[in-house]
């Protein structure tokens, strides 16, 4: 039984679950999606909550410049680009033989500054904040002042006498770590058994407590927080449910409109936007689905790409159950080589609140991530982790899908999309040592066509 149903009668609820549960890529359109102003009236968070996070961040900028010199030339802000890739366009026009119209766009969150992933706008927005509100209450600093004072052996001991716990599959611990031992906090990140050797290494070369499990994504941050709540001086970043985290991502949001406005594309009721977003626990992708629909309200759509192993938010948003339902439940093994999206349940949270904001989720196995990241590297020579290609398909299936059209039949927006925006959100990959980088290559070339370019003229770049 899930809930009060047992497996068939869901399926008989909902037959596209039938695909899912055999490992079919599904699209799926959710039917509780809804305009806008009905959809914000349900949800406590606004614009004001995003603009109070980008000020937070703007206080610490000073200080992430100096401790992160890499990060000077954005002035202490840790942004990424976001590009067109025309030659990635035509490569999905032929790997999946459907046109493709519009603008097709990379932003670029795997070469964010720091830790190299999605994660460093959510897991280093929560760390600042954390360090804000103990320096606030001990009287260490105020909001005027300048927060390079951060950066001193007096305030290193002072937060030494706190810590941080944090359950992860690499990327949020990654993130997580590195600031938070910038800082001085203690910091202990509780990892799952899918997350990368070379993640926990480079964090144990940073004094970051790594503790290791044998399970999955679940498991380790129960561990993380049960550890937190057995000390009063250690802050517990709570992915499954963290506000903080959200808010942090959703900062992208305004950031983008900027970006949009410098690349000369409108967005408004003629030229839609079209967000693919890769998917784990739901934060990332729900954070900066947030805050795009405050930004372009009913003009933009985002949808969110999960493994075909794991659609934790796919179903938890399907049957409504939200956090309460494990894709175990669906006989699914939430076994999937995309980093960062192995997980088994959603985040109750996210899901409840952007249950009318989300417009679909659609998924994608492991051999097309391969594929597409091969492509990637071959035709515009970017190399990105294969999760973080979860999004790239999400724009053929839109078109291309019977569920896809729907969707754009039932919103009106056919006539429009010669005009469309289509940004591909990459989420990870930067900071993936080269010979690992070059395996992933070499598998997507394993699995496609023959006419791909040879390895070697294609990775170095
Ligand atoms: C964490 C992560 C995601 C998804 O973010 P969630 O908040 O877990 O949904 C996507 N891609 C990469 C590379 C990630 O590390």
């Amino acid at each position: 039984m899930i809930a009060d149903k047992t497996l068939d009668e869901w399926i008989q609820e909902h037959p596209i679950l039938k695909n899912i549960t055999i490992g079919d890529e599904v699209f799926w359109c959710n039917p509780q999606y809804d305009r806008f102003e009905s959809a914000q009236t349900r949800i406590s968070f606004s614009e004001t909550h995003i603009k109070a996070a980008e000020e937070r961040l703007n206080r610490f900028a000073p200080y992430i410049s100096r401790v992160f010199p890499e990060t000077q030339k954005t002035g202490g802000i840790i942004e990424s680009p976001l590009i067109r890739i025309p030659n990635m366009q035509q490569g999905l026009v032929k790997e999946f033989k459907g046109e493709i119209t519009g603008d097709l766009l990379l932003k670029c969150d795997s070469h964010l500054a720091i830790s190299g992933s999605i994660k460093a706008r959510g897991g280093i927005y929560e760390v600042l904040k954390h360090a804000e509100e103990v320096a606030l209450q001990n009287k260490l600093i105020t909001t005027d002042e300048d927060y390079i004072i951060f950066d001193s052996d007096k305030f290193r001991r002072f937060f030494s006498h706190y810590s941080i716990a944090v359950g992860s599959t690499g990327n949020l611990g990654l993130s997580i770590g590195i600031m938070g031992a910038q800082l001085g906090f203690q910091v202990f990140v509780h990892m799952s058994s899918d997350a990368k050797q070379w993640k926990k290494d480079l964090l144990r070369q940073k004094g970051v407590s790594v503790i290791e499990y044998q399970s999955d994504y679940s498991k380790a941050v129960e561990e993380g927080r049960k550890q937190a709540d057995l000390d009063p001086n250690m802050h517990f970043i709570d992915d499954e449910n963290s506000t903080d985290l959200f808010l942090g991502y959703a900062v992208a949001a305004s950031r983008l409109t900027d970006q949009l406005a410098e690349l000369n594309i409108t967005v408004d009721e003629t030229h839609p936007l079209f967000v693919y977003l890769p998917c784990g626990v739901g934060g990332g992708p729900g954070g900066i689905t947030f805050g795009m629909k405050q930004q372009f309200k009913d003009h933009v759509h985002c949808f969110f790409a999960e493994p075909t192993s794991s659609p934790c938010m796919l179903l938890g948003l399907m049957t409504r159950l939200h956090g309460r339902i494990s894709v175990r439940d669906f006989g699914l093994n939430n076994l999937t080589d995309a980093d960062g999206l192995a997980v088994g349940s959603p985040s109750d949270f996210v899901g409840k609140t952007l249950e009318q904001m989300i417009s679909g989720v659609y998924t994608v196995q492991d051999e097309t991530l391969y594929g597409l990241l091969r492509i990637l590297s071959d035709v515009e020579k970017i190399s990105l982790e294969p999760s973080a290609l979860a999004g790239m398909p999400g724009v053929s299936k839109l078109f291309h899908t019977v569920e896809g059209k729907h969707y754009l039949e039932i919103h009106g927006l056919r006539q429009h999309m010669p005009k469309a925006t289509h940004i591909v959100w990459a989420t990870g990959g930067s900071m993936v040592p080269q010979d690992m980088m070059k395996a992933y290559y070499r598998k997507g070339v394993q699995l496609s066509d023959k006419d791909a370019i040879s390895d070697k003229d294609a990775i170095n770049n």
